[in-house]
């Protein structure tokens, strides 16, 4: 099958790991979830429960060390083309847990991110920009 024949009729997958957040993001993106005003639906996407079936992965935390490995693992599971949105200040730099001994790197010394979506957390609408322009990127690779 052709990357461009996976997508076509079909919406992208939005698939959420958390690398060690606070919580503080991850109830910013159930907003995207379940609220109608902000729902990703509008954008066409849907959330799914499996890396496996994802197109785009949303990721919040500073990625600690107890959760490097998980988090690695799922996103190895995320099929290509894939593209990764880093939502929150925490995946970018490590935030306020940047000092913190049990912070692993930034993400992106591990993971290519694509969106960068800062903000401590940032607003619902600044996620739902980010995912349109992750679909953007995804349609470009397909
Ligand atoms: S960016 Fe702020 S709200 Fe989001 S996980 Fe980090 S500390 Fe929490």
């Amino acid at each position: 099958m052709s990357s461009l024949s996976r997508f076509a009729g079909k919406s992208p997958w939005l698939y959420r790991i958390n690398a060690g957040s606070c919580n503080g993001c991850d109830v910013e993106l159930a907003t995207t979830a379940i609220i109608p005003r902000y729902d990703v639906e509008r954008l066409g996407c849907q959330y799914c429960a499996s890396p496996k079936h994802a197109d785009i992965v949303l990721i919040t935390g500073p990625l600690t060390t107890r959760v490097k490995d998980k988090v690695l693992s799922l996103y190895d599971e995320i099929p290509n083309p894939k593209v990764t949105v880093a939502i929150g200040i925490c995946p970018i730099s490590g935030g306020v847990f940047r000092e913190s001994y049990t912070m692993s790197r930034p993400v992106d010394e591990y993971i290519p991110v694509d969106v960068n979506v800062p903000g401590c957390p940032p607003r619902p609408q600044a996620i739902i920009e980010g995912i349109a322009k992750a679909i953007k990127i995804l349609e470009s690779r397909s």
